[in-house]
């Protein structure tokens, strides 16, 4: 496949259109060859789950985990998820994976807790197909059953565009969750396009500031501006803020001082293993 490309590439002479036509041909060609092999990798067991801990700004103990999941290809080795989610989505293949997602972190909490660890909310990203299905709360009241574990110990994470895509079916769908007892996170905020008077309505416990606005935070001004704002928002409307991609003492600084109240990122701990998990416990992310 590439190979062809790459032929039409070097006898196409310095043409433009052909130029780019053998380029789109190879990432046709790319995103074909995802897709057939995501076909078997849930079978053969090549998916894992990384954590990675969100600390409180102020005690700083871990309070929570992201779910994140990833691919160990047998020859691409570890691939992300920005790699593959958006293709298992297009083919439909993400609701298999998001349904092996959530069981596999209900079974960890489980095995978590079985070890005699404290136990702290986990939290799973939703793709839109996943959140779509209309058997998803369904199938969360069975997984949650079969597992034992109580539903405030579970997190879905929707992002902001995923959210506003159909206001008053991520109203219902998220109030019929929340009765069942599960928390939600409005992930990416501040890339979509809210509008105010929806998110009030989300009533979402975290509302989750991207990772773009954290990450030029000690020399842009606006992006300062646009943090504070959403501290503000977010805590007018009863919800917490948690900053992703906190990578910085100066970003870290600026967010404890302007009242946010969790931080995620590589400053503190880079996702890691479920094995490593018992590791973060009890730690103080200074
Ligand atoms: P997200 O939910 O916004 O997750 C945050 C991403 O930022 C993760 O990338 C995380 O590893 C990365 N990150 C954390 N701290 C830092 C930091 O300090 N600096 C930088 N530069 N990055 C940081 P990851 O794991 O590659 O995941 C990318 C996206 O893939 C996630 O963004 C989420 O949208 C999606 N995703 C991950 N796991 C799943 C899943 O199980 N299901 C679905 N549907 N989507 C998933
Ligand atoms: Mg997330
Ligand atoms: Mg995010
Ligand atoms: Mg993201």
């Amino acid at each position: 496949c590439a190979d062809s490309a790459l032929y039409r590439a070097k006898h196409a002479g310095r043409n433009n259109y052909q130029f780019y036509t053998a380029e789109m041909h190879e990432r046709a060609c790319e995103v074909l060859s995802i897709e057939n092999s995501l076909r078997h990798a849930l079978e053969r067991g090549e998916f894992l789950i990384h954590y990675q801990p969100q600390v409180d700004a102020r005690t700083r103990q871990m309070v929570a985990l992201e779910a994140l999941i990833r691919w160990q290809h047998p020859v691409w080795g570890l691939v992300s998820p920005d790699q593959f989610i958006s293709i298992a989505e297009e083919s439909g293949q993400i609701r298999e994976i998001g349904d092996w997602v959530l069981k596999e972190v209900l079974a960890q909490i489980r095995a978590w807790r079985a070890a005699g660890l404290p136990a702290v909310p986990v939290a799973v990203n939703l793709s839109l197909a996943q959140f779509r299905q209309n058997s998803l709360c369904d199938q969360l009241i069975d997984s949650l059953a079969a597992s034992g574990v109580e539903p405030a110990m579970l997190e879905l994470e929707l992002t902001e565009s995923i959210a506003m895509e159909d206001i008053s079916f991520t109203v219902d769908s998220m109030d019929r969750m929340r009765a069942l007892g599960i928390r939600f996170a409005i992930d990416d905020f501040g890339t979509g396009y809210s509008s105010l008077s929806h998110l009030k309505r989300f009533r979402a416990d975290k509302i989750k500031i991207d990772q773009s606005f954290v990450r030029n935070l000690s020399i842009d001004n606006d992006d300062r501006a646009i943090v504070m704002a959403i501290i503000n928002l977010a805590h007018n409307l009863g919800s917490r803020v948690v900053a992703e991609g906190v990578e910085t003492p100066e970003q870290l600084e600026f967010l404890c001082a302007n009242g946010c109240d969790e931080v995620q990122g590589y400053y503190f701990q880079r996702p890691v293993e479920a094995e490593k998990v018992a590791l973060l416990f009890g730690r103080n992310f200074t």
